[in-house]
């Protein structure tokens, strides 16, 4: 059988990673600065996490949900004292657009409407509640027949006010920081418009941290540097540092009830060592304080590039911004400098999304190498 062919695929097979290095079958070494997609936010392999997961693979992997299992109640207490978000409830799921198909479901079922607001270049998922944009051209796939996504400038408060007075809208989904778009952020007077008019309309407002959540941003979530409080809040990638896990965070208006919600694999016993051993790991080695620190110094170091035209993002969710398309660039980083980083909608971004481990060391062997490449392609 072959793979059904929907990845444009770099000619490298890694076999061993450790940290922020990745070794190919080659025994060649690559620096890691893009992380799967934001996915591995303690270093790969990390010893504590290894030693948790495999202890937990040795007793039970997994048993079905409707039996007791007490490590979704450790996970969701520790995950509660990490966020700040003690009173929320958690439910989990295995992946980031699951994750968003049942916060979409919650917000469907909580005020009896369907129709959801979501903003230009966003990224929910792929599945069935996904609101996806390639290539700018926007893929629409309704939750089911009645569910019908409008798509909305950023930063236009008054666009979206218009939409919630017609009464039919169940939910605002918005990431605090673009991803797969490009990294463009609401500023704190939208987000905090935005509270206040899905409050006065009944209007659940979904934060999706799937890729901003887990420290990336230098706050635990990506919308708590704007000082708002939502409905409710997705994540995943980080949350389980390559195991597959997503969450939903479910705020206390919210009541639960037997089958609003399910399904099979979330929550696991594999998948809650995983989550539970990546919020210890990120308290114990203070990743979020390592996050603020080499954030910082790449924006410092960063200047020493003229031919960015600008830099965006927070923490460790970073792209440099050219005025040509980035594909070369980014080949060349990979195959000649050995450096993984990624791209986004925008063909001039390139995206940073190293592990929150990573060192300004690996930042000054970024800097060195960027400046290399440019010059080589120029010559
Ligand atoms: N939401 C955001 C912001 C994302 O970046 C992604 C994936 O890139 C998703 C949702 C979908 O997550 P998954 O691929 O785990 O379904």
């Amino acid at each position: 059988m072959n793979l059904f062919d929907v990845y444009p695929l770099y000619p490298i097979t890694p076999v061993k990673a450790v940290d922020c290095t990745i070794t190919d079958d080659k025994g060649i070494e690559y620096l890691d600065l893009y992380s799967g997609h934001g996915v591995i936010s303690i270093g790969h392999t990390q010893p504590d996490y290894v030693a948790k997961v495999k202890e937990q693979l040795d007793n039970l992997s997994f048993y079905s949900n409707a039996i007791q299992n007490p490590l979704q109640v450790e996970l969701a207490e520790k995950l509660g004292k990490a966020s700040g978000l003690t009173d929320f409830s958690l439910f989990l799921c295995s992946s980031g657009a699951e994750a968003n198909e049942n916060a979409l479901k919650v917000a469907s079922f909580h005020t009896n409407k369907s129709r959801v607001i979501a903003f230009d270049n966003s990224f929910h998922g792929r599945t069935s509640a996904a609101v996806a944009v390639t290539d700018n051209k926007k893929i629409v796939a309704p939750l089911n027949a009645q569910q019908v996504v409008t798509f909305l400038p950023l930063n236009q408060i008054d666009l979206v006010e218009t939409e919630l007075k017609k009464g039919d809208v169940c939910a605002v989904i918005i990431e605090p920081i673009q991803g797969v778009g490009g990294l463009d952020q609401g500023t704190t007077d939208f987000f905090q418009a935005l509270e206040k008019i899905c409050a006065a309309n009944d209007v659940v407002l979904i934060l999706d941290e799937v890729q901003s959540g887990y420290g990336r941003s230098g706050k635990f979530f990506a919308f708590q540097h704007h000082g708002i409080n939502p409905d409710i809040v997705t994540t995943a990638k980080g949350m389980g540092n390559g195991f597959p896990i997503g969450g939903v965070l479910i705020s206390p208006k919210f009541k639960a009830s037997y089958g609003l919600l399910g399904t099979t694999f979330g929550g696991s016993h594999l998948a809650c060592a995983a989550g539970i051993a990546v919020l210890d790991v990120m308290e114990d080695k203070k990743l979020i304080e390592n996050t603020n620190k080499v954030s910082e110094y790449f924006f410092e170091a960063i200047k020493a590039i003229p031919e960015i035209t600008k830099v965006k993002g927070k923490g460790l969710m970073l792209g440099v911004e050219f005025d040509f398309d980035v594909s070369a660039l980014r080949k060349k980083m990979i195959i000649e400098k050995h450096i993984f980083t990624g791209g986004a909608n925008n063909k001039n971004l390139l995206r940073i999304l190293p592990p929150l481990t990573i060192t300004t060391a690996a930042i000054d062997t970024f800097i060195v190498a960027l400046k290399e490449s440019l010059a080589e392609l120029k010559a």
